[in-house]
């Protein structure tokens, strides 16, 4: 029995014709020989410099390799694939390049600790992860490591995420700050913690989590490290503004913030308020905001201390940007500083406001998530197809041709001689006509088919014959995007690129292989959900984003392997089953600590079984072979299928209720092994 992967919706654009890899309909040109391409070249197109540092590189057979550590020290991503595959894990494939994780936090313990020294600053800093960001465990586990010896500690924002915390945090200098709505059940928790030795901060979002602190603190008999959230009136800047401001959900207003002071007085509890917190929203693309926001909020640290409360730690929240880009501006995929420049602006703000208003500077903290985390994580998934406009091949047509067909005929050889624009436009209305002919009634599918077809035609002549950088009239900039190829890739946006579907945030996506040919033609990408919001049609690009992306002609037989990159903030957890597309797999690869030796595979996971995912929407697998068997039973009795049949039937239905979400593709090359085999 043959299984027929689901087709994808078709987009909302019309005429598309779906071409099986094995015939490439590209003309003969570009399917014959690719232009050779050099590494600089592709370095170049793709931005790998641009947006990953010092991290990647293309070797001299074209394949991308991911330099952990900056230095000479490489993994190639594509060998990394292959191991994978070879275990039984294909792609859809999250990378975890775990060296690359430590790496990051190595770099903004010394950015900090840099800038303490630079500035002759009299604190220390010791940060904090914030667990939401990503919480898987080897993720965790890599952090706290790696920031141990940095006294680097982490951050919760809701029960689950302390209970990890908790657990998982050992060194007793390091913080942990928690943050977000707080019931008793939590308040506990988190004072328990302070019993058990550690540095818990409770950081009062709302009036109301006083007073239960206060009580449940007396009640277990410890003293508690309180914290404050405060709402700054420096609104963020980028996707995230909303999260400050004083329309904001979170933080304390000056008011409360006095109430509160009063509350602690009452309660003889002064000395337990320890730390001011703000949080001014995700990846701030301007350092500008930071300055102000740092500056406000050492204020209010300041008159704290001002009031006679002890404090000693300032947090700086989280904001820290990623440039996805690589365009380091204040666009919102990209940020007009680095961890470096970062650092040094807290450190010297929080400096100045205390200098002026005589008080001792505080040890600094910041909750960054996003930029420890975003890089460390490579996506890698398979092009599987490809969805082609209307080829060159004249459609046969029954009979005289219509009229519209005769003039857009007429329209492709330029027969008035139009200028691009105005044949664009008649070659629009034309096809207009011939759509409406047909829902009338008066013109045959064979017709349609070759207006469209010519339509289509018209549109590349068009577009083939701009000049190149000249002045290109709006409605033909868009002739590109409108003429890509869309490339069916086996993944889910909703799962695995959760930010681009929801916030258009613009990840770098990028071939990992064949980067010495030339990339000849563009596309953009569709996913495998039955969604026309499943795609990917926004680049990046130098200070902009581009419609679509260059990509290789896809070979047959072989596969074509796209990474997408920085994945590693948030998407994995905020991803969803959207048609029951579950988690990817993953390897998490690590360098070897023999420089020579290359890296290792330590951990994979695999991905959901269909059966799992199907558990958490309430249904049982068991129930439902039984189910299937006994519809297979029934028709193996009436006779209409035989009993071997309904064996293999059953069969295949479990293996598939077992097996992988995603799609299996076809692999021309495996199975002319497996032939050779026997
Ligand atoms: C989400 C969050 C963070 C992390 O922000 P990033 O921009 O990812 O660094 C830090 N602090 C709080 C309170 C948060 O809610």
């Amino acid at each position: 029995m043959d299984f027929t992967p689901p087709r994808p919706r078709p987009d909302r654009r019309d005429t598309f014709t779906r071409t099986p890899v094995s015939k490439p309909k590209t003309s003969a040109k570009a399917a014959a020989a690719s232009e050779p391409w050099t590494a600089k070249e592709a370095q170049d197109h793709y931005g790998f410099k641009r947006w990953g540092g010092d991290h990647f590189s293309v070797d001299d057979t074209g394949a991308l390799c991911v330099h952990p550590m900056a230095d000479g020290r490489k993994i190639r991503i594509l060998d990394v694939v292959k191991e994978a595959e070879s275990m039984g894990l294909k792609p859809p494939l999250t990378i975890r390049v775990q060296d690359l994780l430590r790496q990051r936090v190595i770099r903004i313990n010394e950015a900090f600790r840099s800038a303490i020294r630079q500035e002759g600053y009299q604190g220390v800093y010791r940060g904090v992860f914030p667990v939401k960001v990503n919480q898987l465990r080897e993720v965790v586990e890599e952090i706290v490591d790696a920031g141990d010896k940095y006294d680097f500690g982490l951050e919760a924002g809701s029960k689950p995420e302390l209970l990890i915390a908790l657990a998982m945090l050992e060194n007793s200098n390091s913080l942990l700050v928690c943050n977000g709505y707080k019931d008793e059940e939590y308040i506990r928790l988190a004072l328990i913690g302070r019993r058990l030795g550690k540095q818990t901060v409770i950081v009062v979002e709302q009036v109301s989590e006083l007073d239960p602190i206060i009580r449940i603190a007396k009640e277990i008999g410890v003293e508690p490290f309180i914290g404050l959230r405060v709402k700054l009136s420096t609104s963020g800047e980028g996707k995230w503004a909303e999260s400050t401001g004083e329309n904001a959900k979170f933080g304390l207003t000056p008011c409360e913030i006095m109430q509160i002071a009063a509350k602690l007085r009452r309660a003889r509890m002064t000395e337990s308020l320890r730390l001011l917190h703000f949080h001014i929203g995700s990846q701030v693309p301007n350092i500008a905001t930071i300055k102000k926001a740092v500056s406000e909020a050492a204020r209010y640290y300041c008159e704290l201390v001002r009031m006679g409360f002890p404090m000693g730690i300032l947090d700086v929240g989280g904001g820290l940007g990623i440039d996805y880009d690589g365009s380091r501006s204040n666009y919102e995929s990209s940020m007009n500083y680095s961890m470096e420049v970062y650092a040094r602006d807290v450190v010297f703000n929080i400096k100045a406001v205390c200098e002026e208003t005589g008080v001792e500077v505080p040890d600094i903290t910041s909750e960054s998530g996003r930029a420890l985390v975003a890089p460390h994580s490579i996506l890698i998934f398979e092009a599987i197809d490809r969805i082609v406009r209307d080829g060159d091949e004249p459609i046969p047509v029954k009979g005289r041709r219509s009229k519209p067909v005769k003039e857009l005929d007429d329209i492709l050889r330029n027969k008035h001689g139009l200028d691009p624009l105005e044949r664009f436009h008649d070659a629009k209305q034309k096809k207009e006509e011939a759509h409406q002919l047909f829902t009338l009634g008066h013109l045959a599918l064979d017709q349609r088919a070759e207006a469209d077809r010519l339509y289509w035609e018209i549109c590349r002549d068009i577009r083939n014959t701009l000049p190149a950088g000249g002045d290109i009239p709006d409605d033909l900039t868009d002739l590109d995007a409108l003429l890509a190829e869309q490339y069916v890739c086996n993944f889910s946006v909703f799962q695995s690129l959760m930010d681009h579907w929801a916030l258009d945030q613009l990840f770098p996506i990028a071939p990992i292989h064949r980067l010495d040919e030339k990339p000849t033609v563009p596309a953009t990408l569709v996913d495998i959900t039955c969604d026309s919001d499943g795609k990917v049609c926004d680049f990046i690009d130098f200070e902009d984003k581009r419609a679509t992306i260059n990509l290789h002609p896809l070979k047959a037989g072989q596969p074509y392997y796209i990474g997408a990159f920085m994945v590693g903030a948030y998407q994995d957890i905020m991803g969803d089953l959207h048609n029951l597309f579950g988690r990817v797999n993953e390897a998490h690869v690590f360098l070897e600590d023999d420089e020579e030796a290359g890296w290792y595979m330590e951990e994979t996971i695999a991905g959901q079984t269909v059966e799992r995912v199907l558990d958490m929407i309430q249904y049982d697998a068991d129930d439902l072979c039984r189910a299937m068997k006994k519809a297979v039973d029934r028709a193996t009795k009436a006779d209409e299928v035989k009993p071997r049949e309904g064996v293999a039937m059953l069969d295949l239905y479990e293996k598939l209720i077992r097996g992988r979400t995603y799609l299996v593709p076809a692999r021309k090359s495996s199975k002319m092994r497996a032939k050779k085999a026997r």
